[in-house]
């Protein structure tokens, strides 16, 4: 095997222990599974050195089989998966028979491996012979696709993690890197540690991201392109230009200056800014060599994205500042293999390899490989425009594989209702999730641990997934279910793969088919390992021409994959963003990641100390917009768009620009009466990239009264009835509930009524209840065999004031002693009980460590620490991945002042 590409026969096996990849964020860090059954970071993995963040710590904890999707549904009964599978097939070749191949769809998903990914798009665009095979990626990346497509002729992140090591400017742009990508951030600040690195965050929220940056620019959301094109005027004004490098590797400088001409003026204007922050950012963008620019979705996801990212490109390009060390553009994935994902054609407008349906020759050449005269000649539906055509009819078969479109597409509502009128609904995935109730067939998939394949990070680096343990029931990897799928419908030879290990094969073979150096992605050297080669690989990033080889920078020397090998400068002229508010909605919302969340939470969600940091959905607003609402912290407020409204807490949180909110992305009606935030979102699209504009919506927003205030603890995961507002967060032995209420309580009857809504108490248990109607109180306490299965705490007021639930929630599942029982309904720690007198640690600050703020403002106080490294000392928090640490300052700032 060559040197390099596999680090021995061990590397996939040590002493037990599996080496693997995290599935969540684009970062993708390398972990190992060990034989008791802990998950830790890879200390050999490039990515991340054995760091991992509060979500890759908890994997270990997602391993649960209780809830998993175990054998097919169909019509929601159990089925066999030859049943499942012949119909898939056959509703499949009936709907193309009748109605044409156009008339089915694939949505798949970032979460897929490559494997899986490679086998959807064989199907869908070389055998269907349709295009509409998209995929969730299109939400997180799709205008960096576009914006790489237009400047160098290939969708290529030049640059490695070690340029943001290396650089002596690091410009985060709409990329909360402390949250979202915490191990690259923690790298970048280890950096810093050892050498000067100025960072610049440019976000329109001061985000925990900004508590570590030299200079902040809160920019008006959207108006990137704007900042960006001041910045290319700049470096030609001030003749900070590379023309020598452009004159031998560039093109379209003119024309790009040309439209990014504006004054200091309409800059400042169009940005928000401050001429002064904005001239210091230019000035250093200038004067500094080694730039490395990041962006994410802060870019990706607009209406404007495509020119947002060619606006920061063309930066790099005109100062030859790309390809180098610390040098060059740098977009960073939200998801593990939303790189894989494109590297196959996983994207409606890509076909495969990196090939594009404009260039005649590649469409020719993939049907030769592939073998498939029926080969789709043009691009698909993309995802807000595929599930368009799935409401007005004109796709009647869906496949969904590893996606809930139900929460996370915009306008959440419509989608359902797409899904309900479809008439013929298949969705792959591990968990029930709002998406595969909608299913007519659902298929249990191979999840996390239990799967085998690739998948690609931000950095072009592939590294393995590998299965270390079972999966439940009959759930099965998502390639062979589409392979059998492509074998029923009439392909045999096409999809007759027996291991993931031939589908990579065939994979990096068509990388190479005839490239000879033309498309940059290209990974022919490893086609020709065996299956213990491919069991072993170790990470290695592409391209990997021949075997041995291993890519590097690329594009410093030029060499793009143009037709004429120039990189090119595209015109970005200024055109404001398809979402604003006006006098109807007069708010924008932007959307958001958290930092101990993943997407629709179907895996963090089941995991208590992944909730403990932020455990509701709320609204953050700025102090001046909550005082024109009449909110205060905690207060209900209700937000409305065009398409959908939602209740839900809010925050004050001064680092808000006035007129906008922040609501996160992960939240569904499984975890709260709000709902998923997609609902409201607006579905105006990039025109480029047809990625939806999900940080920009108009809407508008008020006060919610709050009559009453609750807490239930219940062992179930209920849904509870006629509050204005809940939200649950999993506990190790059941659920903890907030509860609100804008009506007052009911009385007599209705009371019963009502609290049997909010605690469904099962049949024949014993109930101790306690109201107190002067003091507005009502306590119920539910027992199943003398065990406590639920617990509820109302108090009437605006300021009503609860007991601490720590003490209380020890006790679900427990059984009651009849000298405890008061103490249920006085809602004290029962003193002798169970797990009686539990002290509060306050909200999680730190999630590695569990570390409450009460536990970190009483150590400061009690030991005198001035800093963050003294607070790590001292309880640990803030020494695993390091995203606490801005809010460990802030503490620190806040006991401090207070003292
Ligand atoms: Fe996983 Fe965290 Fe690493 Fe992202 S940064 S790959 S979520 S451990």
């Amino acid at each position: 095997m060559p040197e390099g590409m596999a680090r021995d026969a061990e590397a996939g096996a040590l002493a037990g222990a599996v080496r693997s990849t995290c599935p969540y964020c684009g970062v993708g860090c390398g972990v190992v599974a060990q034989a008791d059954g802990r998950v830790v970071g890879d200390t050999d993995h490039p990515a991340n050195r054995g760091r991992l963040c509060s979500k890759g710590s908890a994997l270990a904890e997602t391993l649960k089989d209780g809830e998993r999707l175990t054998r097919p549904l169909i019509d929601g009964r159990a089925a066999d998966w030859t049943q499942a599978l012949d119909l898939v097939a056959r509703r499949f070749k009936a709907t193309i028979a009748e109605h044409g191949p156009d008339s089915v769809a694939f949505y798949v998903s970032g979460q897929c491996l490559t494997e899986d990914y490679y086998v959807a798009n064989k199907l869908m665009k070389g055998f269907i012979g349709s295009g509409n095979i998209d995929t969730n990626s299109r939400l997180c990346m799709a205008s960096s696709v576009a914006g790489h497509n237009r400047a160098f002729g290939a969708d290529v992140v030049p640059g490695t993690y070690e340029d943001l090591e290396l650089a002596d400017l690091v410009v985060l742009v709409g990329s909360n890197s402390a949250w979202c990508h915490p191990v690259l951030h923690q790298r970048l600040l280890a950096a810093r540690a050892k050498r000067p690195i100025r960072i610049v965050a440019i976000d329109p929220r001061r985000t925990a991201t900004c508590e570590d940056a030299d200079l902040h620019l809160a920019v008006r959301p959207g108006a990137d392109v704007a900042l960006f094109n001041g910045l290319l005027a700049h470096l030609a004004d001030q003749d900070q230009l590379d023309h020598a490098w452009m004159a031998a590797h560039a093109e379209g400088f003119e024309a790009a200056l040309s439209a990014a001409r504006q004054t200091a003026g309409q800059t400042a204007a169009l940005t928000g800014l401050d001429p002064a922050d904005l001239v210091r950012f230019y000035q250093w963008f200038a004067s500094t060599p080694r730039v490395v620019t990041v962006y994410s979705q802060g870019v990706n996801q607009s209406s404007v994205g495509t020119d947002k990212v060619n606006a920061i490109i063309n930066c790099h390009l005109a100062t030859g500042r790309i390809g180098k060390p610390g040098c060059g553009p740098f977009s960073i994935t939200g998801q593990p293999n939303a790189m894989g994902g494109r590297e196959v054609g996983g994207l409606a407008n890509q076909l495969a390899a990196h090939m594009r349906f404009d260039q005649p020759e590649a469409i020719d050449r993939v049907r030769r490989f592939w073998r498939a005269p029926n080969l789709a000649t043009k691009p698909g539906l993309k995802a807000v425009e595929m599930f368009d055509a799935v409401l007005d009819g004109r796709i009647k078969a869906l496949w969904i594989i590893a996606t809930n479109p139900a929460d996370s597409l915009p306008r959440a509502d419509r989608v359902r209702e797409a899904l309900r009128a479809c008439p013929f609904v298949v969705v792959s995935d591990c968990w029930p999730n709002d998406t595969t109730a909608l299913a007519d067939v659902v298929l249990p998939a191979a999840g996390w641990g239990e799967r085998d394949g690739t998948v690609t990070n931000s950095e072009r680096v592939i590294s393995r997934q590998r299965p270390f343990r079972a999966a439940p029931g009959e759930a099965r990897a998502d390639w062979r279910v589409l392979a059998a799928v492509g074998q029923r419908m009439g392909w045999k030879d096409a999809f007759s793969w027996t291991s993931p290990a031939a589908v990579f094969r065939e994979h990096a073979a068509l990388s190479g088919f005839e490239n000879a150096g033309s498309r940059p992605f290209d990974i022919s050297g490893l086609a020709m390992l065996t299956d213990g080669q491919y069991d072993a690989l170790a990470p290695v990033r592409w391209p990997v021409r021949w075997a041995g080889d291993e890519g590097g920078r690329l594009f410093g020397q030029g060499g793009f994959a143009t037709p004429n090998g120039r990189g090119r400068l595209v015109p970005t002229p200024w055109r404001p963003p398809a979402g604003r508010a006006d006098d109807a909605y007069p708010l924008v919302l932007n959307t958001g990641r958290i930092r101990d969340q993943w997407h629709t939470m179907t895996r963090t969600g089941r995991v208590p100390r992944l909730l403990a940091h932020t455990g509701e959905p709320r609204a953050a607003l700025s102090p001046t917009d909550a005082a024109s609402l009449g909110v205060a912290d905690g207060d209900l407020v209700r937000i409305e768009s065009v398409h959908a409204g939602t209740v839900v807490r809010a925050t004050i949180d001064a680092g808000q620009r006035v007129g906008e909110l922040f609501l996160p992305m992960h939240w569904t009606d499984e975890f709260c009466s709000a709902g998923p935030a997609g609902r409201l979102v607006n579905a105006a699209l990039d025109p480029v990239s047809g990625q939806p504009e999900l940080k920009l919506t108009a809407v508008r927003a008020a006060a919610v009264p709050v009559a009453w205030r609750g807490l239930l603890l219940h062992r179930a995961a209920v849904r509870p009835q006629g509050v204005a507002y809940w939200s649950r967060m999993p506990l190790n032995n059941g659920h903890a509930f907030e509860l609100v209420g804008s009506d007052a309580l009911p009385a007599g009857p209705a009371l019963t009524r009502f609290v049997e809504g909010l605690l469904h108490p099962p049949a024949g248990a014993e109930w101790l209840q306690l109201t107190d109607a002067g003091r507005g109180l009502l306590r119920v306490a539910i027992l199943v065999d003398g065990r406590l299965e639920a617990c509820l705490l109302l108090a009437a007021g605006d300021g009503a004031q609860l007991p601490p639930r720590d003490a209380l929630a020890a006790l679900l599942g427990d059984t009651v002693t009849d000298e405890a029982r008061p103490s249920l309904l006085s809602g004290r720690a029962p003193g002798g009980l169970g797990a009686a007198g539990v002290k509060s640690a306050g909200r999680t600050v730190c999630a590695c460590f569990s570390v409450g703020l009460v536990t970190i403002r009483e150590a400061i106080v009690a030991n005198r620490l001035t800093s963050a490294e003294d607070i790590g000392a001292c309880l640990k928090a803030g020494t695993n991945c390091g995203s606490c640490i801005p809010e460990l300052k802030e503490i620190l700032r806040d006991v401090h002042a207070s003292a």
